[in-house]
This record gives C-alpha cells, structure tokens and sequence, in this order.
C-alpha cells in the first residue's frame, strides 16, 4: 500500500463530486497535501473510483493516447506510472489498466458515496451544504466538482428520430455493443476508432462503415519521442499568430502542436471571445485530430482493417436515416446509400453539461456556463468556481473537462493532474505555512 506523505494533519473535510479521472486524482492530491483520507468524501454512483468515462473500458485493443512517462498520478514522481507498469517512457499501455493505478493510490479510508449530488448551497458559516440524490445531506469545508463533459452529441439529422435499439446513442453507456454483421459509424475521431476495432474484434467477417463531414481519420503519434518546440506567449497570442505559426511548422506539425502545452491555457485566455469562437468553427476539426493522437500500433491495425476492406470511410452529410427492422440506411446528400445493422454515434460529448446538480447551479446563480457554454465559470488561475457577476467562491473549485471553455485544452491527463495537485495546494496552504 502507498505511504502518503502527511504535511499536515488539516481537520478539513471535503467533498469531491464525481469520482472520474478527475476526482480520483483530486483525492490523490488531496491527501499527499496533508487532509487526512477520513475527511474525504467522493460521491461517485459508478462502483469503481477512477474510470469514469474514459478508463471504465475492458477492452485490450483501447490504447491510451498519452505515452506512459507523462501519466503519473503524482506531481513530484514523474516515473511513477512507468516504474508501475514496468512500460518504457514512449509507450501506449492499454487504457483499462489506468484506473487500476489510479485507484492503488487511494487511501481506503477515503469514504466513496455511491450517490449523485443534487443541490450544492452555501452557507452563512462558510460551510458548503450537499444534497444527495437520496435526499440525505451533509455539510463540507470545501467541494471540488469533477462531474466531466454532457451528455453524447446528437447529430442534427437524428434529431426527432424515434429512440430506436438500432441506434446507440452513447457508446460509453458502459452496455455492451449489441451484435451484428455491418455497424455504422457516425463520426471517425478517437471514439470511432474505439468502436470500430471493439466490432472488428468479435468476428472475422464484421466490418464497419464509417462516416462524417470530412472523412479525415485521427493523425497518429510518431513511433520515437520527438522534441516539442518551444513558442513563447508573444508567438501565438492571437488567432492569425497562432495559425501561422501552425503553418510556419509544414512536416513538423507534431512539434509544434505539442510544443503548445505548456501556454495553451495563456494563449486561449489572451484570444478574443471572437477569436475562441471562430478557431473552434473553422480550425477545431483539424487541431483536435493533431493534438489528441492515437498510439502508432493502433494506427498500424486501422490501416490493416482499411486495406483488408473491413474498415470503409467515406465523407458527406448525411440528409436522411431511414430505421427498419433489422436494418438502419443513412442517405447521404450525394443520393448515396449506407446500411447496417446498428448505427454507434462516436462524435463524443457535449461541453454543455445537463445533469440535475450543474442546472441546479446555474438557476440558483452559483455560477454560470463558461465562454461558448462549455463547462462552467471557473477563474483557472485559483481553480474556483465563479458566480454570473465574476465574484468568486472561496471553497468551491472546479477541475478537468469543467474549464474547458476557459482553458480550452482541459482534459488530458497532464492538464488534469496538474489542476488537481494546484487545487490542494491552496486548499491546505494556510495549514503548511504554520
Ligand atoms: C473514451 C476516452 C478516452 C480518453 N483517453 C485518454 C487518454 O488516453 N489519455 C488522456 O490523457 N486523456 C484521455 N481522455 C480524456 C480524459 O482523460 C477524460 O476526459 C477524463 O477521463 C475526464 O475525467 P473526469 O473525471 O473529469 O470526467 P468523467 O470521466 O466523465 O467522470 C465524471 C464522473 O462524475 C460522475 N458524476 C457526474 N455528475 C455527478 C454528480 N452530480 N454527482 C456525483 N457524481 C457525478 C460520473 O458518474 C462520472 O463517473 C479520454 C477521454 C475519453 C472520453
């Protein structure tokens, strides 16, 4: 079992919302920084801390995207989750082993409450009054919400369309995916790719169809480390900046991308809500499929499956979805056809989130949705929560997919274990000084 090193013995007690990759690593973060583990609460429904979305899959082929030398759940051991998973630095370890990690830097004493939030309310002692989806409730010195993105997207041409069992909504719905011969995608991002090797998988004679607007795949990850560059602020601080410097990079657009990181958060908070809103429209499509790269093996198995004709990609809008009984048809507007028997939408998540408790937050005016309604109002320089007037709470804090529309790139594992580890640092600050 982990040591944990206790700076403090803070009697704080803490409520984490949602037990993701974000809260679990908050509660890691948490307890390196001294508050004791019996203080922390994770209200989580699912039954195991630290898969959430992303790290709930059992399937071998789902690789993660980040290499293993920069997926340590501890800020100062950067080789931790290396000298666990005895993997080399530049490598791309399945991606159910994760919360398996994750969850062995948990402190049994940590209490997971197996309940949604409701309702959060502050109150006049500066305490944070919790609701549960049971109704109990229960006072915290502090919250830190990890609730993740919305639901998945639904395209427009589904919208009014009967729910059918032909059509699986949401891929991550942690339901098996039903069988059949010929699967329909629509989308041909990372989640494409997912679902398509999971189908191609079962059967030697499945195969799968997929298509979106452009019918561009995700670009892969080099097969050696490459050496980001370096830009400053001042190289990217507006849009037209940013695009040429993109353009400036030609055949070394993975060092340029990746040489970003460590500003991206700057740079989006310099550009304009204009600027935020068109890069998103125009360049979004492109930058999400350089910057979240899949590992090269798994790019070797695309391209076999699409030589051997099991993988079909095409590009177009589709105008119409014809639903039968055994059998669902997508017409594309070139008059095209494409059938199969189910229809997996993979065009990932919505940043608007819908759930009872961020409703709840925003018509109680606790806060508000962040620029473009991605997430919520969060000053990324504290990691707290603001309210619609940009007045801030003193002990609520939002992490992970949550500041995305204020720090743009806020999902990946780096950006998330740093936020994580910035928020407990200053929720124990006050305790290590003494
Ligand atoms: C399929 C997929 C693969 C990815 N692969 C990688 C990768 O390889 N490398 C990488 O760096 N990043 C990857 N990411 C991105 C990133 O790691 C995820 O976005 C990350 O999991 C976000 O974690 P989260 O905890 O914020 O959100 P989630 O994983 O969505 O977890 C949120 C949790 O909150 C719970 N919850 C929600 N509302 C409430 C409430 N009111 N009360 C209580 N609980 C609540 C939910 O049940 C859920 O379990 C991937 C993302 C996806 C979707």
């Amino acid at each position: 079992m982990w040591q944990y090193r206790v700076v403090s013995n803070s009697g704080k007690k803490v409520l984490i919302v949602g037990g993701g990759a974000s809260g679990t690593f908050t509660a890691i973060a948490l307890t390196r920084a001294g508050i004791e583990p019996v203080n922390i609460v994770i209200a989580e429904p699912r039954e195991l801390l630290g898969e959430g979305l992303a790290y709930q899959t059992r399937d071998e082929l789902h690789r993660l995207n980040v290499p293993t030398g920069r997926l340590s759940a501890i800020e100062d051991l950067p080789d931790d989750f290396m000298e666990w998973s005895s993997a080399p630095s530049y490598s791309f370890m399945e991606r159910r082993t994760y919360s398996t990690y994750l969850r062995g830097h948990l402190s049994g004493e940590i209490r997971h409450l197996r309940e949604f939030v409701t309702e959060l309310k502050p109150e006049a002692n500066e305490k944070v009054l919790a609701t549960y989806s049971s109704g109990l409730q229960e006072s915290f010195d502090a919250v830190v919400l990890s609730m993740g993105l919305g639901e998945a997207r639904i395209p427009e041409f589904l919208k009014g369309v009967p729910d059918s069992p032909r059509i699986i909504k949401d891929v991550w719905d942690g339901k098996p995916l039903p069988e059949g011969r010929t699967l329909l995608c629509f989308g041909t991002g990372l989640t494409f790719i997912d679902i398509a090797l999971t189908h191609l998988a079962r059967d030697p004679r499945n195969m799968v169809i997929a298509i979106s607007g452009s019918g561009n795949l995700p670009e892969r990850h080099e097969r050696s480390q490459i050496a980001p560059f370096t830009p400053t602020l001042s190289d990217v601080d507006t849009l037209e900046k940013l695009r040429s410097y993109l353009a400036g990079a030609g055949e070394s657009w993975r060092e340029a991308v990746d040489g970003l990181r460590p500003i991206m958060e700057a740079m989006w908070r310099t550009f304009t809500p204009e600027e935020r809103e068109e890069f998103l429209r125009t360049d979004g499509s492109n930058w999400f499929r350089r910057r979240h790269r899949i590992a090269p093996e798994v790019g070797d198995r695309v391209d076999a499956e699409i030589r051997a004709g099991r993988i079909v990609v095409k590009s177009g809008k589709v105008s119409k979805v014809l639903v039968g009984e055994e059998e669902i048809a997508l017409t594309l507007e070139d008059g095209s056809t494409l059938a199969g028997e189910y229809l997996a939408l993979c065009i990932g998540r919505d940043y608007e989130l819908s759930d009872p408790l961020t409703l709840n937050l925003v018509a109680t005016e606790e806060t508000s949705r962040g620029p473009l309604r991605m997430g919520l109002h969060v000053d990324v320089s504290t990691g707290l929560l603001l309210k619609p007037n940009g007045d801030s709470h003193t002990n609520i804090f939002a992490l992970g997919p949550l500041r995305s529309g204020e720090a743009f790139e806020s999902t990946a594992i780096p950006e998330i274990r740093k936020q994580a580890f910035a928020i407990a640092r200053s929720l124990t600050s006050v305790e290590n000084q003494g």
